[in-house]
Parts: C-alpha cells; structure tokens; sequence
C-alpha cells in the first residue's frame, strides 16, 4: 500500500459470542466484556474455558514450531505423521481440552475465520489452524497485532492500481469460457475464449477459484491428470452475505458488540444449528470511514440466522470459501508441481489459508515467476518457513522480455527490452546474472519461440472466430 501511496488506517479485530440470542455471550474486547453476562463469573464451564485457552496458546505455538523444525530445517523432508494428519478435534481430544473451549472459543473462531459452518469443522487440519493462528499472533493476550484497513475500503487500492497501468486493454466483467492450450508446436499458444471474441496470449494466469478453473479448462477438455487431481482436490462452501442495519443479528448486549460476532443456536443440549455459519461483522468498527453518524450502524452477516427486516436490508450476495481438510493441504503441497508447466499458473486465496494476503502474494508470486520484478520483498508467510516459493520459469520463456511500451500519438512505436539469462530469483528480489537493455523497433517481438511471457500483455488481439 505504501508503494500505492494508499492510505491505511486503524482497525479492530475484536471477536464476540452470542449463543440462542443472548442465553450465552462473551466479547474478547477486554475483561470488562469477557465477563458482560455477569453471571459467567459463577460458571465454572466458563471459567474452564479460559484456562483452556491459555493452555492452548502455548500448545499451539510449540506445535507450530516443532513442526516447520522438523520441515524445513531438513531439506523439508522430515515430518511428524501425528501431526500432519491430525484434524484439530482429535488434537484436542488428546490433550484433554474442555467442550466449553471447543463449542464457545475455537469452533466459533475457527468458524468465522474461514467462514466454515460447524459441522465441516471436525476434519479441520490442525497444523492449518495453529500455524494461521501463530503467523497473525492469534496466540497471545497481550500485545496483539494493530490491525489496519484500507481507507475507503478495497476500491481505493484498485484505483490506485488501475492508475500505474498503461497501455493495457483491461477486459472488465467478461467471462472466460474455455482455454485451449498449445499440445503442438505450430498451434496458437494460449487460446481464450470469452462470449465476445477469441484472444490469443503466451500465458495464462489463473486467478479463480479451482472449481473455476476446472471449469474453463474442461469446455475444451484442456486438463492433465495431475491439474485435475491439484484443483479438483479443493471443495468450497457457500455463504450468503447480508448487508444491513438490523441490530437483532448483533449480540444482544450492547457492551458485547464487537467486530466480529459469532451467533449461534448451539446449545449443549437439544437443538443443534451445525449446518450453517451466521457471523455478523459490525462494519462500523472494522472500518472507521464508515462513521455511525451519516451511515448509522452497518452489519455485514454472514448467513443470518433470522432473516433482517427487509426494510433494513440494503443489498445481499452469495459467496463461496475453500474448505479446509486433508485433501486441501495435500493438493496446495503440490501445487509448484503444476506452475508455468503447460503455460498457465494457478494463483488464489485458496493455494494458502483463504484470505486476502493470501490471493495477493500468489499473484506476486506468478508474476515474479515469469519475469516481473516487484518493488517490495514479498511476505510469504508472514516471516514464518514455507513452502511457498517463485517457482521454476517455465521452459519456453528462458528468455524474458520485459517489455515497456514508449507511445508515440497513438501508435505503439519501439519497445524497451530486458533480456534476463539464467533467470533466478528469490522473495521477490530479480537477479539478472546478465541484463542488457535494447531499443528495438517493434518488429524485434516477432522474435522466434521462446516468445515473451507478457503476463498482462494481449500479444494479439485480432478476433479469431466468434462464439456461437
Ligand atoms: C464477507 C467476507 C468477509 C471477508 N473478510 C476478509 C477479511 O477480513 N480479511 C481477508 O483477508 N479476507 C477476507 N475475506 C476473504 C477474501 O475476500 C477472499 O480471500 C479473497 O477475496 C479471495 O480472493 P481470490 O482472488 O482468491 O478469489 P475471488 O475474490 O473470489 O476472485 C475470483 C474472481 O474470479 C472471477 N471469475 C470466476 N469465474 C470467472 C470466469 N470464468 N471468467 C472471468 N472471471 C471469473 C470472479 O467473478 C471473481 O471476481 C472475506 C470474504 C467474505 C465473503
């Protein structure tokens, strides 16, 4: 954002639980709304639950360390199989945690995290959720992160964005039907198809979700067998978000509104309202340039568990969120196997823990991997060991033209290219072993193959044959 000059602004991560509206309710803002509902200071269960959480803090880090030890201090070839495969229930089944730390502390922040109901929580990879919770030092009481939000929200770093680049077409709401990649040398290399017109690139760069990649890649039966097995691998749910200025979907005590509120009908026994998530997030508190007094409260909710009075409804949405279980950390441990492999790279939230940072450094990471050269080191893991890593360059683009269009009226005139040898680079940082810089009138880009790798760059943009 710095580089953006894009203003970032204080936020709050504060997190609530309200069971069957307001039976049951805590906030982890501060002591006073730990303890809001007065009578939680005779509840035994409650107080249990604490203590559980302290005991987990500790658990969960040396968990988390132990294992990136045994990871990555040995050529990443060690492991410890109990961990690897454990889900985080029988984690804690093993180690004699409470159900009041399960069913009021970690489902529902697990839940909300990942936007995850209930009842898909039971398969959750331990190592998934200690690692997240360590890298954003979720582990601790006291000197927790400062967290901060964009000013004015997301669209203030898209402008930002749209504003450095030139010279690019940008194809804003077109669907990508199919993708036909090259099998013989003569053929187009990538062909994309949208409902208005056939392009043609050198590459292509995902950056959809797996079941939507899946999707475009099977219209023309374009999938290897290790593609399939890596994207098919990751499964999704779906969640209907609600905005709106309905209080009754907020903890029922005032002193326990926070950011985050989990809701939930659970009760120990008796009804039990596994098959949905409902999160409220009080936008107003996340982010501040929504001032309380020209907007009023806004809520965002995450599957209500009462529908809001439609008069206070303002707009609604569905969306979906990779599920996190076994199958998931397995395919994202193979997925270097499959970037810049058949011209094409797979970038998402979803190749991590599912969140923004996430999609954002595995776009860096693709972009670096064909040649771009970031102007910042890039977090992988939040300076965590990972696995994460600019991977290979792909075989036909041994040569990279990074190329800088100088516009002359309005004709494309000379091109100004790097032509990086025994290209390597690591955390972002291009090292160019050789790097010489040419001025070359345009007809140098119908060089021969390898050809440019021009990740954004349309190479042609004639139409080739219309969808029917
Ligand atoms: C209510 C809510 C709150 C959240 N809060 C946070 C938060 O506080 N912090 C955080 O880090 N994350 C948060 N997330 C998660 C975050 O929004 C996602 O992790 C992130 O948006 C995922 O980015 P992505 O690029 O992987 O996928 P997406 O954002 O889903 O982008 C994929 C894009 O591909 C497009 N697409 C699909 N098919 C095609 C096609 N055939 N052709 C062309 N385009 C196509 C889709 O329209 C979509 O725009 C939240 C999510 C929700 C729903």
């Amino acid at each position: 954002m710095t580089n953006l000059n894009v203003e970032l602004i204080e936020s709050n991560m504060s997190f609530s639980v309200s069971k069957n509206f307001g039976e049951f309710e805590w906030a982890g803002t501060n002591l006073r709304t730990v303890f809001s509902q007065t009578s939680n200071l005779f509840n035994l269960k409650f107080f249990m639950m604490l203590k559980d959480i302290m005991k987990f803090h500790s658990q969960a880090i040396e968990v988390s360390n132990y294992n990136d030890k045994l990871k990555f201090e040995n050529n990443g070839n060690d492991s410890d199989e109990r961990f690897v495969k454990m889900s985080v229930k029988e984690f804690l089944h093993a180690n004699n945690y409470s159900e009041a730390f399960y069913e009021d502390y970690l489902l529902p922040m697990t839940a909300s995290i990942w936007s995850t109901p209930a009842g898909a929580l039971k398969d959750f990879p331990l190592l998934t959720l200690v690692k997240f919770m360590r890298n954003h030092q979720l582990l601790q009481i006291g000197n927790r992160p400062k967290w901060k939000t964009v000013n004015n929200g997301s669209q203030s770093y898209i402008d930002a964005i749209l504003k450095t680049i030139r010279n690019v077409k940008i194809n804003l709401s077109t669907s990508v039907y199919s993708i036909k990649r090259r099998k013989v040398i003569g053929e187009p290399v990538v062909l994309l198809k949208t409902k208005k017109e056939v392009l043609e690139f050198d590459h292509v760069i995902f950056a959809v979700h797996t079941d939507q990649a899946l999707k475009i890649l099977k219209e023309e039966n374009d999938c290897s067998e290790l593609e399939f097995e890596i994207l098919n691998s990751i499964q999704y749910i779906k969640n209907k978000c609600t905005l709106h200025r309905d209080p009754r979907l907020m903890p029922k005590r005032k002193n326990c509104w926070a950011s985050w509120n989990y809701l939930t009908e659970r009760v120990s026994s008796g009804k039990k309202s596994d098959t949905s998530l409902c999160l409220t997030y009080w936008m107003n508190k996340l982010q501040k340039f929504i001032d309380k007094e020209t907007y009023g409260d806004v809520f965002v909710t995450l599957n209500p568990l009462t529908q809001p009075k439609s008069e206070l409804i303002l707009g609604e949405w569905e969306y979906s969120h990779p599920l996190y279980n076994e199958k998931t950390v397995e395919a994202q441990e193979k997925l270097n196997s499959i970037q810049n492999n058949n011209f094409a790279s797979f970038t998402g939230a979803w190749t991590n823990y599912g969140f923004h940072e996430d999609g954002l450094t595995s776009g860096l990471l693709a972009a670096v991997s064909l040649g771009a050269e970031c102007p910042f080191e890039i977090a992988l893991n939040g300076g965590y060991p990972t696995n994460r890593k600019v991977y290979p360059v792909p075989d036909w683009s041994r040569i990279s033209f990074d190329t800088k269009i100088k516009e002359q009226g309005n004709a494309v005139s000379s091109f100004r290219i790097n032509i990086h040898f025994n290209f390597k680079s690591y955390h972002g940082s291009t090292k160019n072993i050789q790097n010489r810089e040419f001025h070359l009138q345009k007809s140098i880009v119908e060089l021969e193959k390898p050809k440019a790798h021009l990740i954004s760059m349309k190479k042609s943009r004639k139409p080739l044959q219309r969808d029917k």
